[in-house]
């Protein structure tokens, strides 16, 4: 799939991984190639060479097994020129951007510098953002870049949603609800907004389930709520992370357990959700194939968890109009959509178990009854193409 005109490389940088996608500049709508290189910092590094690059292994070589962000970046980027591929911008997925950031944007020092700042809002995240764009102006100073952030789409929230109740000087130093998971959301508002005839409908939620997972309430295609909070710890069961817990649960950690930061973060981030409650897997497809009650118990609770979730989101909204699945188990459990919608009938939901067995792709499928009062959708979502055309529409590259 070479090409001489220029392609838009897609960064989706996490702690131990990096996520990539390769667009065609002029038509961003379509993929090219992607890859994944794993195991960051665990000094066995695995990397598989982009789907749909030719002649991939000879071109990209091996990747050093202590290869830090930076060395895996310059190992991609000098394997995709190399590989015939004209790199004209790069468009990275940053997690967290803060009040600041309304829209994405093209990155220069002073937009570095204030993904920086946000750093101790997510620690977990914005330094391999960060490092990830640092590590391309290292290589190609003069390519631009474009940050796209998750928590962007939430900024139309108004502050009765965004606001904690806590007192004036915490929530002066930016303690606030944010959100997460945007770049799935306005994938899957557009899809739906360009494939249904009415476009999309005026009170909408959106479960974006995957191994983080969270609901956005979509008010006329704007964001007026969503579960996830100051961290993409709050809201849903998640595969390792509980959502809403009781703060007092933690004071009683504190206090009575002895449990220090560390351990409580890992806690939080790592050992609890769906693999807390099961004890057997945080991935959804082996508690499906398991017998054991306490996994059942796992996908019971996960489901029982978003029916409640979308309860609360649809009172923010004043009523529903259409209800979205997407993300790895929004799109590939039939079992998780049936179990919702089940708990969401009092809404109006009603199952067509046929269509619910369909494959999720980029046109919305129906999974509710034609008839049925409230509209149920799924859909795959795309944030590495939402990526790509914000970067090709900020930098309007030119074959
Ligand atoms: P991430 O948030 O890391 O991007 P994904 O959106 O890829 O995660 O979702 C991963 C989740 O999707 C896992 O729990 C996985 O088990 C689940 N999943 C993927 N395919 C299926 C399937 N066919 N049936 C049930 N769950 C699935």
């Amino acid at each position: 799939m070479q090409t001489d005109a220029p392609v838009i490389v897609v960064i989706n940088a996490g702690s131990s991984s990096i996520k990539f996608a390769l667009y065609a500049a002029a038509a961003p709508a379509e993929r090219l190639a992607e890859g994944q290189i794993s195991g960051i910092g665990t000094g066995s590094i695995t990397a598989e060479t982009p789907q749909g690059a030719t002649q991939q292994a000879d071109v990209f070589g091996a990747l050093k097994g202590d290869a830090d962000h930076e060395a895996a970046i310059s190992w991609l980027l000098a394997g995709l020129e190399k590989g015939g591929f004209v790199i004209g911008a790069a468009g990275h997925r940053v997690v967290h951007g803060g009040a600041a950031f309304s829209a994405a944007c093209r990155i220069d020092l002073s937009v570095e510098r204030e993904i920086e700042r946000l750093i101790p809002l997510a620690r977990l995240h914005n330094p391999h953002n960060l490092s990830a764009i640092r590590a391309v102006r290292a290589i190609w100073p003069d390519l631009p870049q474009v940050a796209c952030f998750d928590t962007a789409f939430h900024t139309t929230q108004p502050d009765l949603a965004t606001t904690l109740a806590l007192p004036q000087k915490l929530r002066e130093s930016g303690i606030r609800r944010y959100g997460f998971h945007g770049l799935s959301y306005q994938s899957v508002a557009d899809r739906l907004e360009t494939a249904l005839s009415g476009g999309l409908p005026k009170r909408v939620v959106i479960a974006h389930l995957g191994n983080g997972a969270s609901l956005c309430a979509l008010k006329d295609g704007k964001s007026v709520a969503t579960t996830m909070g100051f961290t993409p710890i709050d809201g849903l069961i998640m595969g390792t992370r509980p959502g809403l817990t009781d703060p007092g649960v933690l004071l009683h950690l504190l206090e009575e357990k002895g449990m220090d930061v560390q351990q409580m973060s890992h806690m939080l981030q790592k050992e609890s959700g769906l693999l807390g409650l099961s004890g057997i897997s945080a991935d959804m497809r082996v508690l499906e194939a398991s017998d054991e009650a306490a996994a059942k118990f796992a996908i019971d609770a996960f489901c029982y968890r978003i029916v409640r979730e979308a309860g609360s989101l649809a009172a923010a909204l004043g009523g529903l109009d259409a209800f979205i699945f997407a993300g790895g188990i929004g799109e590939n459990s039939e079992k998780v959509r049936a179990k919702v919608m089940e708990g969401l009938a009092w809404l109006g939901a009603e199952i067509d178990a046929a269509a619910n067995g369909e494959r999720a792709g980029r046109e919305p499928v129906l999974i509710s009854t034609k008839d049925a009062r409230l509209p149920v959708y799924m859909v795959r979502t795309d944030e590495e193409g939402v990526i790509a055309a914000e970067t090709a529409r900020l930098l309007t590259i030119h074959q």
